[in-house]
């Protein structure tokens, strides 16, 4: 095949937050973070054309979940094209089409992951030349959580998450995700946990540790200790900000999931199940009660941006 593809394709995961600790905010207002990433087979699609106008940047997206998708200039995948271009000093163009499958505003980190898929399919349809971990340096200056969308897998993130180290998780897991609707705005749970803090008088640590617990249990692949170790420090905020998570969460753990969290930031919920056939089971019961739950069943995944079609 030739050295100038016309169209390439790359997929990128969205990510839970297995454990998050909250340290103290600088003077940016950024959040000193600890958490154990684990990319999820739940992919963001992103296909990178060569344009007809040789210089446009355009953007289409197709969304298979609920919520709004900005689709101008603001869009993450677009900022990662115009990011590429400005650092690399190419004039090309692309028309960029994203499929959407993580929750918009959820705590996964799909605006991130279409950044992330399109930073690797540009990479190449532009014939750049950049290593993957140069595109994650360059994707932290679009947000935390890019490099991890670039990285994937299972990975240890310090700093503002955005420092990175592969932690071995050989065990793969299956996720029950469930989107309750609505969103919440990841600044906006930030914000509660510095005034739950204050209320409480408590002084988050300047460089919050990972859980050497957790580490060890996904070292060992040992699903009962690592169900037992999810932990989110923005679960209260979260809740504070959305009530009824705190009523999901009980009921993801009564109907059998071996663990349940709020993801990230949140409203996603994600919860630890045997297998699929148990999760199917939990997630029929707790739509009994919640019909408004959108739940996803997906696994574990070593993967983080690729590319899965060149032509
Ligand atoms: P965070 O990384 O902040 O935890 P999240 O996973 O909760 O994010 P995203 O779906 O990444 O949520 O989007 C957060 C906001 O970013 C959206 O409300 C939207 O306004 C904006 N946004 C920009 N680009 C995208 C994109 N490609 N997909 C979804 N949202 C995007």
């Amino acid at each position: 095949m030739s050295g100038a593809p016309q169209r390439v394709v790359a997929t990128a995961p969205g990510k839970i937050n297995l454990s998050l600790r909250v340290g103290a905010a600088d003077e940016r207002g950024y959040h000193a973070l600890a958490t154990v990433f684990q990319a999820a087979d739940l992919l963001e699609t992103v296909e990178a054309r060569l344009p007809q106008d040789p210089g446009a940047l355009t953007l289409t997206v197709d969304s298979r979940v609920r919520g709004d998708v900005p689709v101008d200039t603001s869009n993450l995948a677009l900022r990662a094209a115009a990011l590429l271009r400005a650092e690399t000093g190419t004039t090309q163009g692309a028309a960029l089409h994203i499929t959407k499958r993580v929750p918009v505003a959820g705590g996964m980190g799909g605006g991130s992951a279409d950044a992330a898929a399109a930073l690797v399919a540009l990479n190449r349809l532009w014939r750049l030349g950049l290593s993957d971990r140069e595109l994650m340096l360059l994707g932290a200056g679009l947000g935390a959580d890019v490099p991890f969308a670039v990285l994937g897998g299972t990975a240890l993130g310090t700093g503002n998450g955005d420092q990175l180290q592969r932690v071995p998780a050989p065990a793969p897991l299956t996720w029950l995700l469930c989107a309750p609707g609505g969103h919440l705005a990841t600044p906006e749970v930030f914000r509660a946990f510095d005034a739950l803090a204050a209320q409480a008088d408590a002084q988050p640590p300047r460089t919050p540790r990972a859980d050497q617990h957790q580490l060890a249990a996904l070292a060992a692949g040992d699903r009962e200790a690592i169900a037992r170790s999810l932990a989110n420090e923005l679960h209260e905020p979260a809740v504070h900000l959305r009530p009824d998570l705190q009523e999901i969460l009980s009921a993801l753990r009564e109907h059998g999931a071996l663990g349940a969290i709020v993801s990230g930031s949140g409203p996603t919920l994600a919860a630890l199940v045997r297998d699929a056939q148990h999760g199917e089971e939990v997630s029929a019961r707790v739509r009994e009660d919640r019909g408004d739950l959108e739940c996803t069943l997906t696994r574990s995944s070593p993967y983080g941006a690729r590319i899965v079609a060149v032509d």
